[in-house]
Order: structure tokens, then C-alpha cells, then sequence
């Protein structure tokens, strides 16, 4: 029973790296027809931004990997926001401290500090751990009256954990696991801290809630970003101390940057001039606005598609995957461990290949609203027309208008160095005449229009440029466009005339 979740902490936007988590989680959970959760891990207050969980679910939405459990949606493990499940995480704690796997701690900011300072004085770091525990401020060094005494009296302390305890884990215990992606990874447990479990301000810490969640959500793999590595054995002696089956682990690879060196961050969308955020995100605080995948007109299933392959391959050549074929495709496997280089042209190439994939009916819904928003209001099927033969030229919808605009009004201008080149002295007369023999077509289909003006063109032996040239300016104002005689029909016969008969004013 594969049950996987995606596990944000709601301090900002999620961003490429997180979809990418979140992607791989539900890519795993359908294939083996398992369940995907939404956890929301809101437990460092001071780091909570209020619009990011709302965020963040318009994000999975948007790319069309909705969770199957989460807030407000099939509350079976519920609540699944961890400021919701405050009261829980103490009494675990609590069962620590009881089975001798932690003890509360007293020593205060400002003696900590001065360890620290001390230890750097000698040249060495200082660690909180099965060294020196016993000598600093807690339950292990206090009596047990003092520590009751303290705890009713109200004083600050944390809950930490005992990391190594050399009596019980011997010498050089050391903590490993089969780490799906990365295979056997090991860690020594003894130069390892204790870690905080419990902080004074009531709340878990990241270690102690994600593991009791797993626990009681019946987390059966934890697949997450390779930044959490280093946690895997704290993760696991947590387990072990709680008595409780660890799930399977499996970290992903970094994505760098496409440039230089480093983890791609949250800033670097901005400053390299390509969106790192699936949907545009407005800083509350700096009223800052960061691009989005899906305002720059990218299509959310070719943003999948190229975040899939962010870090896994099929082992094939094949590029071009539907959702549903990912679904069938991917697996942990074929996850590499070392980082992928994100590359956002590679993200418009997609969206190419996406836009020759969709319907032309679909890509001209799209494209009436953006009509619409002109004050354009045109006909279903003109615009499917219409973007059948534009679409190959076009990036993103947004381009439809550049490549297509005379289809839909009149010119208004005519590119100057155009009409300098192919507006002649003899050219109006030309045009004149072109109208009269466009003026006889009965049918006015592109192939008529093309056999008509052609045998006229040929008849007068003239070059065709002498003609096509200034026809295309008229209709189009410019040297662009596709097959000018397709354009004649589907604006029409009189549209066509009366367009020839502008330019030559
Ligand atoms: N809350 C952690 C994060 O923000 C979750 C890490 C994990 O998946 O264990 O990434």
C-alpha cells in the first residue's frame, strides 16, 4: 500500500524544486495506484508567510497533480496541517524522555553561547552530544527534584535527543539505509548532535513532527529533496527509539542552475530573466511580483513535462511524455543522484511541441479570450482556421496575435522598408488591375484565387514578386504571414478588394 506525501513548509511560493518533489511523489503514488497527501509543515512560526499554503495548492492544481489527502480533502489521517496537530507532538516527546531516548534541557541562550565561544577559543567546535551532555544544563546532569522544581516553576526549556548513547550503541555505531535513489548511504552516529525535539515556544521541531506524521499517516516512502539527506540518520534513530518500521527513503537530486554553479533558488528566476515559480507570485511584504510559468504562457502539461525529466530519464531517447505516460514510465530507478542542470529554453521548446500536439480547437478557445480581451469578438471556427496555420510559428499563445492580427483587422500601417522595397512607381496601376481580375472570381478558395492571379501574372510576363509583393503589403502590411491566397480567402472577397484598394490611397 504506497502511500507518499509532499511535505512544504509554508514560508513563501513553492518553486521549481518543490513541484519537482511534489511531481515525483504523485508520479509514484499512481503508478503503484497509491495515495498522495498534502502535509502542510507550518511548525517554525517565525518563518510562516500566510498566502503560501493556499499557494501551494493552486500550484499542484494548476499543474494537474492534485493531492488525494490534505487539508480539507479526504480528512482520513487529518489534520494535515501540523499547527493543528500541536498538542500531539509533546506527548510523543514526552514517551521519549520515558523510554531514556531524550531529556529536557535548560541551558539558556547566553550559556550556550559562551560554549560555543569557548570551544572556538581552543580551536575546536562545540556540539551538543554524548560527550559533553552530561556537563551541561538538563535532566542528565540535574537531579530530579531540581528538574521538576524548574519545569513547575515555569522555566524555559527544550525536549533533545539522545543521539548516541555509547553504553547501549557501543563504539562506533554506525546508522545506514538503502536509500532508493542513492543506494546504501551511511553515518556516524557519534559525531552526530542532539538534536532539539521539542523547542520552548510549545512547538515540535521540522524532525520530531515529520517522523510522528509519517508514523500515524502511514507514510510508506518519503521521497524529498537531497537537502534533507543529512537528516536521514536522526530520521532513523528516531524510528528506532519510537520502536516504530521506518519508511523507505528515496532523495532527489539537486536542480542547478543553467549557468555557473549551485543550487537554482527561489531568486535566481528573477535575476536570470526566466520564471523559477509555477504561477507568478506577489510578495505581500516588498509588493515584489515574480513571474510565473503560467502567466508567461507556458501550457502546465509541457512545464510537467520538462520537470519531469528534471533528474529522471526513461533510458530511452523518448522526450515528449503525457501525464499518464509518466505515470506508467517513471520510476525511482532511473532517478540520477547526481544534480540536474535546469535549462528554461529547453521549457520552450516543450511548449512548442505542445502547441503542435493540441487541437486547433482547443488553442483557439484560448485564443478567442485573448481575442475577447482585444474588444476582438470572432468566429469559433474562423480562429480554429486561423491558428491551423500560424500555430507551427508560435512559442506561446500570447504569439498567436503577432503572427495573425491582419486576419482579424484591416492594416493600418505598412512596414516602411518594406513598402519602399516593393511599393513602385508602377505599382497602383498593377494593383488596379489585380482587383479587376479578382473582382471576376466567382469561387474564393485559396487554390482559385492562386490558379487566377498566376495566369494573369504569367499572361502580362511579369515577375511574380512585381505583384505578390504589394498584394501581400496590402493585406498584411507587411513581408509576413502565411500562404497569402489562403489569407485572400478567409477574409474574403471584398475584405481582400477593399484592403488593395486602401494601400493604394
Ligand atoms: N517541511 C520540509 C520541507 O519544507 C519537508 C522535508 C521532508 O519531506 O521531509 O521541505
Amino acid at each position: 500500500n504506497v502511500r507518499v506525501r509532499f511535505a512544504p513548509s509554508p514560508t513563501g511560493p513553492l518553486h521549481i524544486g518543490g513541484v519537482r518533489t511534489a511531481l515525483f511523489n504523485y508520479l509514484f503514488a499512481k503508478k503503484y495506484n497509491g495515495t498522495f497527501v498534502l502535509r502542510i509543515e507550518d511548525t517554525d512560526q517565525t518563518r510562516y508567510v500566510a498566502n503560501a499554503e493556499q499557494y501551494i495548492i493552486d500550484a499542484l492544481n494548476w499543474c494537474n497533480i492534485p493531492f488525494d489527502e490534505g487539508p480539507n480533502k479526504n480528512e482520513k489521517f487529518g489534520p494535515y496541517r501540523q499547527s493543528e496537530r500541536k498538542e500531539l507532538y509533546k506527548q510523543y516527546a514526552e514517551e521519549l524522555i520515558v523510554k531514556g531516548k531524550a531529556y529536557y534541557a535548560f541551558d539558556t541562550a547566553e550559556e550556550l553561547d559562551f560554549h560555543r565561544k569557548d570551544h572556538e577559543e581552543k580551536g575546536k567546535t562545540f556540539i551538543y552530544n554524548w560527550h559533553n551532555r552530561a556537563k551541561l544544563t538538563n535532566s542528565i546532569s540535574l537531579s530530579a527534584e531540581e528538574v521538576e522544581k524548574r519545569i513547575a516553576n515555569g522555566a524555559n526549556y527544550v525536549i533533545r535527543f539522545k543521539m548516541f548513547q555509547p553504553e547501549i550503541d557501543g563504539e562506533d555505531e554506525t546508522i545506514s539505509t538503502n536509500d532508493l535513489i542513492r543506494g546504501n548511504v551511511s553515518f556516524k552516529k557519534e559525531i552526530l548532535d542532539d538534536k532539539i525535539l521539542f523547542k520552548s515556544d510549545g512547538m515540535p521541531t521540522y524532525h520530531l513532527a515529520n517522523i510522528v506524521d509519517d508514523h500515524l499517516m502511514e507514510i510508506s516512502h518519503v521521497i524529498r529533496g537531497e537537502e534533507w539527506l543529512p537528516s536521514v540518520p536522526l530520521h532513523i534513530a528516531l524510528y528506532k527509539a519510537f520502536e516504530w518500521k521506518a519508511p523507505e527513503f528515496a532523495h532527489l537530486p539537486l536542480i542547478l542552475k543553467p549557468v555557473g554553479k549551485g543550487k537554482l533558488s527561489k531568486r535566481d528566476g528573477d535575476k536570470l530573466g526566466f520564471p523559477v515559480f509555477p504561477l507568478e507570485y506577489k510578495n505581500e511584504e516588498t509588493g515584489e511580483v515574480s513571474r510565473g510559468y503560467k502567466e508567461d504562457g507556458y501550457f502546465a502539461d509541457a512545464f510537467i513535462n520538462m520537470l519531469a525529466l528534471l533528474g529522471w530519464n526513461p533510458g530511452t531517447e523518448q522526450e515528449i511524455f503525457t501525464l499518464e505516460a509518466l505515470c506508467k514510465t517513471f520510476s525511482l530507478e532511473r532517478v540520477s543522484k547526481s544534480g540536474a542542470k535546469f535549462n528554461p529554453d529547453k521549457t520552450k521548446w516543450f511548449n512548442q511541441q505542445y502547441m503542435l500536439l493540441k487541437s486547433d480547437e482547443e488553442l483557439a478557445e484560448l485564443y478567442n479570450s485573448l481575442l475577447t480581451e482585444k474588444g476582438i469578438s470572432a468566429d469559433k471556427k474562423f480562429t480554429t482556421k486561423v491558428v491551423s496555420l500560424i500555430k507551427e510559428r508560435a512559442t506561446f499563445v500570447s504569439d498567436f496575435w503577432e503572427l495573425s492580427s491582419f486576419f482579424f483587422e484591416t492594416p493600418t500601417d505598412y512596414d516602411a522598408k518594406a513598402s519602399k522595397k516593393n511599393w513602385k512607381e508602377d505599382t497602383p496601376e498593377l494593383m488596379q488591375e489585380l482587383i479587376s481580375i479578382i473582382e471576376t472570381i466567382e469561387d474564393f478558395d485559396s487554390q482559385n484565387i492562386e490558379n487566377v492571379v498566376k495566369e494573369w501574372i504569367t499572361s502580362k510576363e511579369i515577375g511574380f514578386g512585381k505583384v505578390m509583393q504589394p498584394f501581400r503589403l496590402s493585406l498584411v502590411g507587411a513581408m509576413k504571414g502565411p500562404h497569402l491566397f489562403d489569407i485572400a480567402e478567409m477574409i474574403g472577397k471584398d475584405e481582400t478588394i477593399s484592403r488593395i484598394n486602401k494601400a493604394i490611397e
